[in-house]
């Protein structure tokens, strides 16, 4: 198995250790074959993540763990991109001329607003309207083509439900289907992200009928991503997200290095 969403010290949302060494142990003691740091990129400004990142010291950082672990744990190299229409330029300049083994595109801003913290991205909007302008920004993250994994396809249920009480995909079926095709054409691989297991709905971003409608539409490569912020969440969900997977028909996950796909069988 490969866990391809970490979050290390890099990140500054992390917390309890988050040392890179500390998930590699992690991994080896539950028999992952890799793993992927995914720290958090940002290009707003405002955001105070912004300018956190730093991209020497983090490659420094995962070329030492990568030479301790050498022969025993694959250790990649990703980032998650917090795709924002209004800097749609500014990740190409980013990227040139630096190494990654993958892209992670996320979706964590709706026109500059912030939905993971407080309730301002949500108020004086119904949840249909919440869900619709979030969905748009997630059809340009694909279309920009930047990425090699869309992120929590889903991720605004976990921010919405204490606002509605519950959350509905239904109302956006077309807009669904619309970006999930454009993902499975596009060969981005759709993350399976499991840290809703770590919360009171207990399933995926996205959940089980989302995987089922992607496979539907002809797509085929998933990634597995457990989110963590810390080395107690490494992992969690991951074995839930396998048998998902193998359910909706999948026999195969995928991950990158240097920005190839690489396909390895998932077994129950
Ligand atoms: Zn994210
Ligand atoms: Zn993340």
């Amino acid at each position: 198995m490969y866990d391809l969403h970490i979050h290390t010290v890099h990140s500054p949302d992390s917390h309890d250790g988050a040392f890179m060494e500390a998930y590699a142990e992690l991994a080896l003691s539950k028999g992952y074959q890799g793993i992927g740091f995914s720290d958090h990129l940002e290009f707003d400004p405002d955001d105070d993540g912004c300018g956190y990142l730093d991209y020497d010291r983090y490659s420094r950082d995962i070329d030492a763990v990568r030479k301790k672990y050498e022969g025993r744990l694959t250790i990649l190299k990703g980032i998650e991109v917090s795709y924002q229409r209004e800097f749609s330029d500014a990740p190409k300049r980013y990227f040139a001329g630096k190494d990654f083994d993958y892209l992670i595109g996320a979706v964590h801003f709706v026109a500059r607003c912030p939905f993971h913290h407080g309730d301002r991205y949500f108020r004086g909007k119904t949840a249909e309207a919440a869900f619709r302008a979030y969905f748009e920004e997630v059809e340009r993250t694909v279309e920009s083509g930047l990425f090699d994994i869309l992120a929590h396809f889903d991720h605004l249920k976990r921010y919405s439900i204490p606002v509605y009480g519950s959350y509905t995909l239904a109302p956006h079926a077309g807009q669904i289907e619309q970006i999930l095709s454009a993902v499975a054409r596009s060969g981005m691989a759709l993350e399976i992200n499991t840290s809703g297991y770590r919360h009171a709905f207990r399933e995926s971003f996205p959940a089980e009928p989302t995987i089922r409608e992607y496979v539907r539409l002809g797509g085929r490569c998933v990634t597995l991503g457990s989110d963590s912020h810390a080395p107690a969440q490494f992992g969690t969900g991951i074995p839930e997200a396998v048998d998902l997977a193998r359910r909706a028909g999948l026999g195969e996950a995928v991950y990158y290095v240097s920005r190839r796909r690489q396909a390895y069988p998932i077994t129950g």
